[in-house]
């Protein structure tokens, strides 16, 4: 039986049996009283064998209709736990899309906030990485960056402006106004090139605090060495050879070894679950590696927020660390297991070329092809 509509049908087929040999158990007995009347117990004893084998079928019969009443009954139980499940997941994957469309929104907002503040500041006079500038409230050494960047920007388009003109009015033999229009130039491309080298002693200052701030959490580890960075290998799943890299490799004390990944951007905790990850890299090394593998994380280097996000063995816990969510969780060498299935059944389905038309949740939303895609009157046929 494979489904729960198979089930009830068949149970359906069964009741229906049982009530025809019911019947037949009941004319067998009508004819066996008859025989026995006739003063034929011979016959009355072969009706009566009639009987009894009719009412064995019909308590097999309804014995088996029971029985896949029950499967039933458990495989919609089944199904409406697996719904229930899918429901939850689906609440909470919709809960973390919304807390991140709004942790979004408001940190556009304050970008622009500062970026304006920032702005009328230079605006006003304001010398880039002077005291008023750098003292403005809640600075953010990165946007303050990138408004100086841009200021540059603005002062090199307008040194390129004003050398146009001059040339112009050279042309009219205006050599006087040309003359006033370069010293505007050489001005502002002096601007220029303070708001870039105040850009640059800025993120200098940010990237070694940072720098420093992450050594502090690499230093509260336990023994480990560095065995291998940018490591680069060719390895082979599902019969499909992938390149992969990792950022590093770090072996422990024990001769077991680590896989990190450096992120400065947003990772998603939930980029390991499901049958298409969306961070497949660190699973896919795991699963290729041919070492001792106790664990596999991304080291997360953000200004405010460092450490790790990852899944590691027993003993082998990175200090910092948030857990990436897995399907089940389970030890890690289960886990790496898991994800080797996953991997090879993609590879599988890439190299024999299949290509449902079935885009994971958002994948559309940042899609070049939306324009062409029929993708909308798929779904609306699927209702
Ligand atoms: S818009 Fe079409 S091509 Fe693009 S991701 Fe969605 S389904 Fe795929």
């Amino acid at each position: 039986m494979s489904s729960a509509a198979d089930s009830v049908r068949l149970s359906r087929v069964l009741m229906r049996t049982a009530e025809v040999f019911e019947r037949r158990a009941g004319v067998a007995e009508e004819h066996a009283q008859s025989w026995e009347e006739l003063g034929r117990g011979d016959k009355a004893a072969e009706r009566r064998r009639v009987v009894r084998r009719a009412r064995e079928a019909v308590l097999r019969a309804r014995s088996e209709a029971a029985r896949l009443e029950r499967r039933r009954l458990e495989l919609d139980e089944r199904e409406r736990r697996a719904d229930e499940r899918d429901r939850v997941a689906d609440e909470r994957e919709r809960a973390a899309d919304e807390r991140e469309r709004i942790a979004d929104q408001r940190e556009r907002a304050a970008d622009e906030r500062e970026t304006r503040l920032y702005e009328r500041l230079i605006r006003e006079g304001a010398e880039p990485g002077s005291a008023r500038v750098s003292a403005s409230p809640a600075v953010d050494p990165r946007r303050l960056f990138e408004v100086f960047m841009r200021t540059a920007e603005v002062f090199e388009r307008s040194a390129a402006l004003a050398e146009e003109h001059a040339r112009r009015c050279e042309e009219r033999g205006r050599g006087d106004l040309a003359a006033e229009e370069r010293g505007v130039a050489e001005r502002v491309r002096v601007a220029a090139r303070r708001a870039r080298s105040e850009a640059a002693r800025l993120e200098q200052r940010r990237l070694e605090k940072l720098l420093s701030e992450w050594l502090e959490i690499e230093k509260s580890r336990g023994a480990f060495t560095v065995r291998a960075t940018e490591q680069k290998q060719l390895v082979s799943l599902g019969g499909l050879e992938v390149k992969t890299r990792a950022d590093r490799v770090d072996r422990l004390a024990d001769g077991r070894e680590i896989i990190l990944d450096y992120k400065t951007g947003q990772v998603k905790s939930r980029g390991w679950q499901g049958d298409r990850p969306d961070e497949p890299q660190l699973p896919l090394y795991c699963a290729t590696s041919e070492g001792t593998i106790a664990g596999a994380a991304f080291a997360l280097i953000r200004t405010g927020d460092l450490g790790f996000l990852g899944y590691t063995d027993a003993g082998a816990e990175l200090p910092a660390m948030k857990k990436m969510e897995v399907d089940a969780p389970a030890s890690f060498g289960e886990q790496v297991g898991a994800w080797r299935m996953v991997l090879e059944g993609l590879a599988v389905n890439f190299r024999e070329g299949q290509a449902d038309v079935d885009p994971k949740k958002g994948a559309c939303e940042q899609c070049g092809l939306r324009a062409l895609c029929r993708i909308r009157e798929i779904e609306d046929a699927r209702g």
